[in-house]
């Protein structure tokens, strides 16, 4: 079936032919239970719930709803497994058991991907290419790691901490996972993880993938569910450790329960990066960087470039470059190799960028959409973007996690910086010029845990993410992320 957006994204009818990736070889099974000490098992409650392919709204499976009293069995077999065999291991045999884990989802990596798109929306190129690989990437990376903590803290003891508890968001379901697990394990604690509601379905995955790797039961366990399921897992006095990727809301509401306890944390919240163009730069590559930052993927990125910052002697250029680009991009059937920018999560993610897009309006804004066709059922958003706001604007202040971007101008360095660090959030940036010296100062005054320069979004697992003000606690990835999962003594 030829995707809408396809045909009239190359006038004429000159656009590509549909090539839509095959679904033959996955295998979603109707029902999935919790997986809980190395089982899949039925919920207490005997509840489930449906999870849906947003491009169709066609429902792809069942999926078992925790309650509290789950999650406690959840948490006591990680008790279990951590007291028992994983905590008994040398560390050199739990590294092979993070590299099976590894080479097993290398060699599922096509079921995967498809599978993250489906459940999720996003551009198969971008499951195919980025999410899946990736995930592999952290847990190959930390299996390394598992036996060498002495070198990663040099003249310190590090020891695990125990139970982690985990509660990831929809947007890189698989991906996130693997950020949580991977060094956890390597660090010899055991884990329960929550997946976000509306992509559980690569997790079911990683669960079958953790069983086939034969890790002993209880070391990983996943428990599906809605926030209820998240917020036990937090409160549960069995956990150690609370990692959360998420909502700056929720984080908060997750440092106010775990204050006054003993539970370590890490959070890794929301974000409203800015991408600032230099008069300097190479404009075409800048257009292009942009366009990835905030409408592949949908812009449902933590640190997607949902702001953009254009010198005022190359704005008027930018901003026609950016719209002819708008108009190239495919959107439709994430499915469809390609397409640039797949469904919208879910019913509850269109509607709060809807709101938006007349909130962005309302507050004055000049709105321009690309003309693209949507298809007639699932969830779209077209690449939008706003300019003649301001700072003030809604649509600029605050995260919309959706294909928006808003533009702003600037005519000096100082002002650029000072609108660009006029935000709550810190998590990333972007900067594009020609000069060395502005990337060199520029990066050491944006008040963000990553800033790319003359790229955007590159990630790798060496490299430690987090950030600054209300984007968040700590640091995952690379060394950083070790830090997180023990506890450092004096040797
Ligand atoms: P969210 O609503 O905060 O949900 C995140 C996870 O927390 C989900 O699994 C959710 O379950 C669960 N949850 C909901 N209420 C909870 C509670 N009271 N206690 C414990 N857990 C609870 O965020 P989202 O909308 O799924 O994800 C988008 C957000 O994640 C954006 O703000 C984005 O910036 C952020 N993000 C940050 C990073 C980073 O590295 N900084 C990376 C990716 C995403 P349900 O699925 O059932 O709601
Ligand atoms: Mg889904």
């Amino acid at each position: 079936m030829a995707t809408p957006g396809n045909k009239l994204a190359f006038d004429g009818g000159w656009g590509y032919d549909p090539a839509p990736e095959s679904t033959d070889h996955i295998d979603v099974k109707s029902r999935y239970g919790l997986f809980i000490n190395g089982d899949f098992v039925k919920p207490e409650k005997g509840k489930y719930f449906d999870t849906i392919n947003p491009a169709t709204e066609d429902k792809l499976s069942r999926v078992a709803e925790a309650s509290a009293v789950d999650v406690d069995k959840a948490v006591k077999a990680a008790r279990a497994a951590y007291r028992g065999p994983w905590g008994r291991m040398k560390p050199a045999e739990r590294s092979k058991y993070i590299y099976r884990i590894a080479r097993i989802m290398q060699e599922r990596a096509c079921e995967f991907s498809v599978i993250e798109s489906l459940d999720g929306g996003k551009p198969i190129r971008e499951s195919r290419d980025v999410d899946i690989p990736l995930a592999a990437a952290h847990f190959f990376y930390y299996a390394g790691w598992a036996d060498k903590l002495e070198y990663a803290f040099p003249g310190r003891t590090a020891k695990s901490l125990g139970v982690a508890g985990q509660i990831i968001p929809w947007n890189f379901p698989l991906l996130m996972a693997s950020w949580k697990i991977a060094p956890a394990l390597a660090c010899g604690n055991t884990v329960v993880l929550k997946p976000a509601e509306t992509t559980p379905l690569t997790a079911m995955k990683l669960a079958e993938v953790i069983a086939d790797a034969g890790l002993p039961p209880g070391v990983v366990n996943i428990v599906t569910g809605a926030g209820a399921a998240g917020a036990a897992i937090v409160d549960h006095p069995g956990v150690d450790k609370v990692a959360f990727t998420g909502s700056t809301n929720i984080g908060r509401m997750i440092q106010k329960s775990l204050a006054g306890t003993n539970k370590r944390y890490t959070l890794e919240l929301g974000g409203k990066a800015a991408n600032i163009i230099f008069a300097d730069a190479a404009i075409d590559q800048a257009v292009e960087g942009i366009v990835n930052g905030i409408f592949f993927n949908q812009g449902h990125v933590c640190c997607a470039g949902s702001r953009l910052f254009v010198q005022e002697s190359v704005a008027d250029e930018v901003i026609a470059k950016l719209k002819d680009r708008m108009e190239t991009l495919i959107v439709g059937d994430p499915l469809d190799k390609n397409t640039d920018v797949g469904a919208i999560n879910s019913t509850m993610q269109l509607d709060k960028i809807q709101s938006y897009l007349k909130i962005g309006q309302a507050e004055g804004g000049d709105m321009h959409q690309s003309s693209c066709t949507l298809p007639n059922k699932g969830y779209w958003c077209r690449p939008t973007i706003f300019t003649g706001v301001s700072q003030s604007s809604r649509v600029v202040q605050e995260e919309i996690f959706g294909p928006v971007l808003a533009i702003q101008t600037f005519r000096k360095y100082d002002e650029a910086l000072t609108k660009a660090n006029n935000t709550p959030y810190g998590l990333s940036g972007g900067i594009w010029t020609d000069k060395g010296s502005k990337i060199f100062n520029m990066t050491q005054k944006i008040r963000a845990g990553v800033v790319w320069a003359n790229t955007f979004n590159k990630f790798d697992p060496t490299s430690p993410f987090g950030g600054y003000k209300e984007s968040g606690v700590g640091r995952e990835g690379g060394l950083h992320g070790l830090d997180a999962y023990v506890k450092l003594g004096v040797k």
